[in-house]
């Protein structure tokens, strides 16, 4: 695998029941770049996207992160190498303030699970650290707002920071503008064009400007397969794209 491919499939497939939601899909992701996973309802992007973060097993085909197979491997362990998927609501506690859920996921990177016999230094430490993540992702104002509180797009914007917390290399993002309000959408597409700088991401995303705005590269499924690939105004002018689109 060439050093700038840091995820790779080969035949991933996934059958349900004999149903073949995913067939076949080879996918290259470049290290640094923002990739998009678009495709009609019933495409197979959620199912991929769940392939990919192991929350399902391939019926057939191999998934490598950074040359190494991974396929068979945990979600758990897959995040600490470094390829956490964010944008799971649940991962926010409501009851606990934006700071403390930051804080819970850096503890959770280094692994404690109970910080009574932390020294107050140390918890100190770890507050910098959260409200560091907080400000980087524009809650800096938020930190002692219990996360229940805050509004749809502040929560996700919280998920970015609690997904920073674990410091990814690759950060995988289901539908980051869904359920958005108008005003949020383009806050949020900042925040993760930022968070691109120095990482990797690959998202499934439905809304197309967005997608045309951030993504350096787009693969387009349609029935399981990889339709077409690459920037956006290569895959828009794409016939079988369009024909994709129009004939849901
Ligand atoms: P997309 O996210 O692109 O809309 P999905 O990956 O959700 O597509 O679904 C692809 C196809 O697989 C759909 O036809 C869907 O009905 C089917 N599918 C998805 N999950 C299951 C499942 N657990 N059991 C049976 N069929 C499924």
């Amino acid at each position: 695998m060439a050093d700038d491919i840091v995820l790779q499939t080969a035949g991933l497939t996934k059958e349900f029941r004999g149903f073949i939601a995913v067939n076949g899909v080879d996918l290259k992701v470049r290290r640094g770049t923002i990739h998009a996973l678009i495709g009609p309802n019933g495409a197979g992007k959620t199912t991929c996207f769940n392939l990919l973060t192991k929350f399902l097993t391939p019926t057939r085909g191999t998934i490598l992160y950074k040359g190494e197979d991974i396929t068979k491997t945990s979600p758990a362990d897959v995040a600490r190498k470094g390829l956490v998927r964010s944008f799971q609501i649940s991962a926010v506690f409501p009851h606990l303030t934006a700071l403390e859920n930051v804080r819970i996921a850096l503890q959770r990177k280094r692994g404690d699970s109970f910080d009574f016999w932390r020294s107050e230094a140390t918890l100190r430490d770890l507050d910098d650290r959260a409200l560091d993540l907080l400000e980087a992702v524009g809650l800096g104002d938020f930190a002692t707002t219990l996360a229940g509180e805050l509004s749809y797009g502040r929560k996700r914007s919280l998920e970015i920071a609690t997904t920073l917390a674990l410091d990814p290399e690759v950060m995988l993002l289901d539908e980051p503008m869904a359920g958005m309000a108008h005003e949020d959408v383009g806050r949020i597409a900042a925040l993760i064009a930022r968070v691109a700088e120095n990482r990797t991401i690959l998202m499934v995303e439905h809304n197309l400007s967005v997608v045309a705005d951030l993504s350096d590269v787009i693969t387009v499924l349609a029935r399981g397969r990889v339709l077409a690939e690459g920037d956006y105004d290569t895959v828009s002018k794409d016939e079988r794209v369009i024909e994709a689109y129009i004939g849901v």
